[in-house]
């Protein structure tokens, strides 16, 4: 079969500016820079595994930013960290004395990589710190949480964006093209599934609502609201939900899998499905004239695709390098913002509608937005 699009021809719609992730690239550093930074410093905000294996080796690689600081809570952490990456003693901070960041010129975004019951307190005392935040996904415990920092960063004229990689990434960003361009003519039913099978410790933040503010739902099924959005090119106008519990005595408390269903304002329709306790990750799209998949859709590397016309081929390059890329080119050269608080807000109000479904044996939930709200092109 025929490539449908080719790393050659992904290459070329990116120069025409289309696909923000290699865009950046392209920028010219000297126009309009004047005395402005080239390189903007990131201070990672909690250094556990996605810091430790992803974020801080991405930021060996990125073009417009690099990491200037650390915030922990484990002492033993600062010593590794700063021999490892060359980051001075006075960049180096922990939860009680981080506001002190405010008066570090070497910092200028704040990225939370904290449990999500931190996210909220972080994002604001960052913005308050004038940095601009880059917050992990899922944003916060509710939707007064995203608020408050949506109005926090507003007040301190600083940038808010989430940590939601995959809108840098090639294969997704092909999906909005298709769905933009109609392709495949309308989409007609988008499936996604984001799921993983926890057998870790029951312990974990994860599975403790108080820390984590949900169970899969929050955690993986951000992932499949996402690609329901993406893939349809729309907001939902309503959900229904349910849950199922099969390992009652290891996910105490919270949610195992849940599974939904929306409508969309043209008619569309989505299934998602999340769960801790399967293992599947994909997003299919049925249009009027063919069809398009992922599969895997949202592990970080690398995803794969296909669509009616033939197989989906990009290079593959760390999803995180590109998000933060794309972030700093965002301060630097006002290039869109790919995922603005006003996303994470707007999952998070599908989130709440869930749960709320969930309790109410299923019904269906309308829900409101403008049509642009939370979308970035
Ligand atoms: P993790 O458990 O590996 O690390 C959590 C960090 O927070 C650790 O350094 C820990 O010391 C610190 N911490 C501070 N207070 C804590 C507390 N009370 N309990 C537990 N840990 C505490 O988690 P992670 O996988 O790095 O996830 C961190 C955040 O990043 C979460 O919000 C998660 O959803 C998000 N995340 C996003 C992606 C993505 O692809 N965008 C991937 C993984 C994680």
């Amino acid at each position: 079969m025929k490539n449908l699009i080719t790393r050659r021809k992904f290459g070329k719609t990116a120069s025409m500016g289309l696909a923000g992730g290699a865009m950046v690239a392209n920028l010219p550093f000297a126009c309009a820079m004047g005395e402005q930074k080239k390189k903007l410093g990131i201070a990672l905000v909690g250094l556990g595994g996605y810091s430790t294996y992803q974020l801080a080796p991405a930021l060996q690689n990125t073009q417009h930013c690099y990491l200037a600081a650390i915030v922990t809570g484990t002492p033993a952490k600062e010593k590794t960290w700063s021999q490892k990456y060359g980051i001075p003693q006075k960049s180096i901070y922990n939860y009680q004395n981080f506001d002190g960041i405010k008066d570090n010129p070497d910092v200028d975004i704040v990225y939370v990589v904290l449990p999500n019951s931190m996210h909220a307190e972080f994002s604001i005392r960052a913005a308050k710190a004038g940095k601009h935040v880059i917050c992990e996904k899922p944003m916060a415990m509710n939707v007064a949480e995203c608020d408050e920092i949506i109005n926090a960063c507003k007040a301190s004229g600083v940038k808010l964006g989430m940590g939601y990689r995959l809108h840098s990434e090639p294969f997704t960003q092909a999906v909005k093209r298709f769905v933009r361009e109609k392709t495949f003519g309308d989409v007609i039913h988008v499936s996604s599934d984001a799921a993983y099978r926890s057998m870790g410790s029951p312990g974990q933040w994860r599975l403790n609502r108080k820390l984590s503010g949900g169970g899969a739902l929050v955690n993986m099924g951000v992932y499949a609201i996402q690609s329901s959005i993406y893939a349809t090119g729309e907001n939902p106008i309503s959900v229904s939900a349910q849950e199922f519990s099969t390992r009652p005595e290891y996910f105490k408390d919270t949610d195992e899998t849940i599974t939904a269903q929306f409508e969309f304002p043209s008619g569309a329709t989505a299934t998602m499905m999340t769960s801790h306790n399967i293992r599947a990750n994909r997003l299919h799209a049925s249009c009027e004239n063919g069809w398009f998949e992922l599969d895997p859709a949202s592990t970080y590397i690398p995803l794969a695709g296909r669509t009616s016309k033939g197989p989906l081929d990009f290079e593959q390059v760390s999803q995180q390098q590109l998000q933060m890329d794309d972030f700093a080119s965002h301060i630097l050269y006002e290039t869109p913002n790919l995922a603005p608080g006003e996303m994470g807000k707007r999952d998070m109000i599908i989130v709440e509608a869930i749960y709320k479904s969930i309790a109410q044996g299923g019904k269906r939930q309308e829900l409101e937005f403008s049509n642009s709200y939370g979308f970035s092109k």
